[in-house]
Parts: structure tokens; C-alpha cells; sequence
């Protein structure tokens, strides 16, 4: 089954080297990534475009990296063109890896991972790409190898539609050649032992065996269906959540439509009201529980998540609560959302194809 499931994790991540699992969170594979890669004191370049960003940057911290990172609004990707200028700055090669979140759960902004590759290869920089997929993989289009990322992190508990408790590192050639060279201490988190067990099929220590059933019947359904439809099914949710906000007159928190998650969608309050006593209101009416406001956004923002086992009438149902709960907890807004949202869902039923062409124009 171990076998099964490795061959098939290549599929999702799209990627021609290893992928390893840990029994962990996805903070784990964060760590994992960064201790098999670095030496003590190596410089990365990190954008704080989130939570999750400022949460991996401490990480970083902690291990005693020097890390340069760029200050950001929480409702922006990172800017290629940024990524240039730095590297290019960097003539001696001091940064040893970029680091940046795909897609942001506390914002629902995702940057272009194309665009970033591109502006180190345009600076021709040495430093590897690591990218967190956590709540990206297996809901938007995600390429490692294509993309030429060095490292990608995910976690079980979004797109792959488990519970949370695995993790995983897809890991390219010139990772596992500088893991050969990194100082960093690691011991549960060593690629080495892991990958010399995965070959025969085994783990270096007791797997998850329970999460690992479930992961074999995940990748089976995401294959069932068709990668390409999934990320249709989610880049139209996506899009029918966001038809509901304008209607509701609610400002999408990502400023560049270009950015916009397909996992999830955070909307800001209208000033004066707090989307914690909403969201609270809508937990006890009808049983829903919104994302919140994390960090900085705490209070102002409520997060759609339409990611994962997610199909047009549990959105429907979700977007229901929402509108309901703004009536009923008086926050101004106009009626029509779900509306809106039903208009695009019974006439627009996007195919992969079309979803694949809108990607190529962008
Ligand atoms: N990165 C992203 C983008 C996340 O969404 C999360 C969790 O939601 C994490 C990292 C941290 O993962 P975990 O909470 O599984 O340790």
C-alpha cells in the first residue's frame, strides 16, 4: 500500500523525484524542509504575505536562519519582481533558499509560483525554491517539477480531505544534493533514513498506519475524478463565492483578482462590526462554523473555506449561513449573494478545458 500511495503522491504534486510523509502537522514538514536543506546561519529570503508566512519565518528564526524578510500588506502574493531585485542584489550568493506560501489560508491571496521561479532563474541565483502547498495541493493547479521548486510542503488536512496529522516534503534533485552538504541537526526529520525504507515500502519508525488507509482512498477519489476537474470544481466555487460577496457588497480581502485563492476566500467587515461576534452568531444559529480572522485580521475578516470534499450544495448551504447570518446579526450588506451564486452555478458549469485556458491567458 506504501508503494501505492508514494506513486500516487508524485501524481498529485506532480513531481518526478520523492515525496516523503511524516506523522505530523504540516509545522513538521515547514521544519523538515528547512533542516535538511540548511546550515546554521544561512540566509533565505521570506515574504510576509500571512499568518502562515510570519508563522514559518519564526520557524526559520528558531533554527537560528538569518532570514530577510519582506514586509507585506496580508492581502497581496509575493512580487516577482521583488525576488529579482533582491537576488540580484545578492552577488555573493549569501541566500541560500526562497521561501514562500503558495496559497494563503489567512488570506485567501495565492501567489504565482511560475513568476517566482522565473525571477530567480532571470537573476541567475543559485538559492532553492521552497514552496508550502499546504491548503494549495489537490485544489489549485500545482506543478513541482514543472516549476522548478526544490522542496514543496503539504499537510493532509485541506485538498487531500483527511484528517490532519500527515505531512509531506516533495523533494528535487538539487534538494537532496544540498541535504548532503546541510548542517542543520535533524534526527525524525532526516530524508535520508526515510527515503532508503520508503523503497522497499516501509517507514524508518511506526507510520500512521489508520491516516494512511484514508490517504490510499484520497488519492484514489482525486484520481477518479480527474486532478484537472478538480481544480475546476474549485476555481468554480471559488468564483460563485466571490459573485456572493459583491452582491452581499462585502470587499474580497485579496486585492488583485489575478491572486484569488480557489480554496478559500476571506471578507472583510464593514468598519464598526466584528466578524468574530458574527461568526460566533452563525455557530449558533445554524451550526456552520466560519474561518477566522488570524493575526493581524483578527476581528475584521471571516474566511469562506469551499476546498476538499466540497460539491455545489454544501456550497449553497455555506453561503446560505452567511447570508442568513448577516441579516441576523445586522450587518449591512444587500440581500442576493446566494442569488448570485445559484446564477453562475446552474449556467456556468466550467470543464477543465476552459478552466486550463483561462490559466494559459493568465
Ligand atoms: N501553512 C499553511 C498555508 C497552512 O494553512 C497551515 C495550517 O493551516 C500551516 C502551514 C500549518 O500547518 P499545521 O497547522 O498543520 O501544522
Amino acid at each position: 500500500m506504501t508503494l501505492a500511495i508514494l506513486g500516487g503522491l508524485k501524481k498529485l504534486f506532480a513531481c518526478d523525484g520523492p515525496v516523503v510523509i511524516y506523522s505530523a502537522s504540516g509545522t513538521g514538514a515547514w521544519e523538515a524542509a528547512l533542516v535538511n536543506t540548511l546550515s546554521p546561519g544561512d540566509r533565505v529570503l521570506m515574504f510576509e504575505t500571512g499568518h502562515f508566512a510570519a508563522l514559518w519565518r519564526k520557524i526559520a528564526d528558531k533554527l537560528g536562519l538569518a532570514v530577510d524578510f519582506v514586509p507585506g500588506d496580508w492581502r497581496s502574493g509575493v512580487d516577482a519582481a521583488e525576488v529579482e531585485s533582491r537576488l540580484k542584489q545578492d552577488r555573493d550568493h549569501a541566500i541560500k533558499a526562497v521561501l514562500v506560501v503558495h496559497n494563503e489560508t489567512s488570506t485567501g491571496v495565492t501567489s504565482r509560483i511560475p513568476a517566482i521561479r522565473q525571477a530567480i532563474d532571470r537573476a541567475s541565483h543559485p538559492a532553492l525554491l521552497m514552496v508550502d502547498a499546504i491548503s494549495s495541493l489537490a485544489s489549485i493547479d500545482y506543478r513541482h517539477s514543472e516549476w522548478g521548486v526544490d522542496v514543496t510542503v503539504a499537510g493532509s488536512q485541506k485538498g487531500m480531505m483527511l484528517p490532519p496529522g500527515l505531512s509531506f516534503n516533495a523533494i528535487g534533485d538539487k534538494a537532496q544534493a544540498a541535504s548532503k552538504q546541510a548542517r542543520l541537526p535533524r534526527s525524525y526529520w532526516s530524508w535520508d533514513e526515510m527515503l532508503a525504507s520508503n523503497r522497499q515500502g516501509y517507514f524508518p519508525y511506526t507510520p500512521a498506519t489508520n491516516l494512511l488507509y484514508g490517504l490510499h482512498e484520497a488519492i484514489e477519489m482525486l484520481m477518479e475524478e480527474g486532478l484537472a476537474n478538480v481544480f475546476a470544481r474549485h476555481d468554480r466555487h471559488a468564483e460563485a463565492t466571490r459573485r456572493s460577496a459583491r452582491a452581499w457588497g462585502l470587499e474580497i480581502l485579496c486585492r488583485n483578482p489575478a491572486e484569488y485563492s480557489s480554496a478559500l476566500t476571506a471578507l472583510m467587515m464593514p468598519d464598526g462590526h466584528d466578524a468574530d461576534a458574527f461568526r460566533r452568531e452563525v455557530l449558533a444559529r445554524y451550526d456552520m462554523s466560519l474561518g477566522m480572522g488570524l493575526g493581524r485580521l483578527a476581528g475584521r475578516v471571516f474566511r469562506i473555506g469551499h476546498l476538499g470534499f466540497f460539491n455545489d450544495l454544501t456550497l449553497c448551504g455555506t453561503l446560505c449561513g452567511v447570508e442568513m447570518g448577516l441579516a441576523a446579526s445586522r450587518v449591512p450588506h444587500q440581500r442576493g449573494g446566494v442569488d448570485a451564486a445559484l446564477e453562475y452555478l446552474q449556467g456556468k458549469a466550467t470543464t477543465a478545458s476552459e478552466t486550463e485556458n483561462k490559466r494559459r491567458v493568465a
